[in-house]
């Protein structure tokens, strides 16, 4: 059981690195044409993007079957995939899109680095240039923006357009 929830574990922290390489390489590389759409100016509720969750799901389901058929510990390790993406869903969408109808705002210290981290990671338009392409690490905020002014500068956008900290929190 002990090793089961280690695999558990292990498999929530491994699929940050694969979110973060998946997320660099293939949604800002090849698969662009299907992330683009969460890169637009006005974020729908529903986004051709979603089809890397669905592809995330569709892991997760085929492993836990599996695991569950005969093939222990594969359910675990599914386990840990889906829990990436819920917890994904909840962190990326609900508290940094503010996609749902309650809005939750983040107020520990950890979500806020998350919160501040990803809008950064929209601050650069386009595919290339981009900065923190991690969902439940971010670096430090003076790092990320440091990269963010470089990448700036790279791509030609005027530096005083960076997202202030704190954008939009207030109010709603
Ligand atoms: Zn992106
Ligand atoms: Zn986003």
């Amino acid at each position: 059981m002990i090793a089961h929830i280690a695999l558990f574990l292990c498999t929530l922290v491994a699929m940050e690195a694969v979110g973060f390489l998946a997320h660099k390489y293939v949604m800002h590389g090849w698969g662009w044409f299907l992330h683009r759409s969460h890169h637009e100016k006005h974020l729908g509720a529903v986004e051709t993007n979603d089809v890397y969750l669905l592809v995330l799901a569709l892991v997760a389901i085929t492993l836990i079957v599996l695991g569950n058929s005969g093939h222990d510990p594969l359910q675990w390790i599914g386990a840990g995939v889906a829990a990436f993406g819920i917890i994904y869903v909840v962190v990326h969408d609900g508290i940094v899109h503010r996609h749902w109808p309650l809005r939750p705002k983040p107020r520990n210290r950890y979500l806020r680095r998350l919160y501040h981290a990803h809008l950064m990671h929209h601050g650069v338009q386009g595919r290339e240039h981009s900065v923190s392409f991690g969902f439940l690490y971010a670096p430090p905020i003076h790092r990320l923006k440091r990269q963010l002014r470089a990448a700036r500068r790279a791509e030609n956008t005027p530096a005083k357009t960076l997202p202030p900290m704190g954008a939009g929190l207030a109010g709603d």
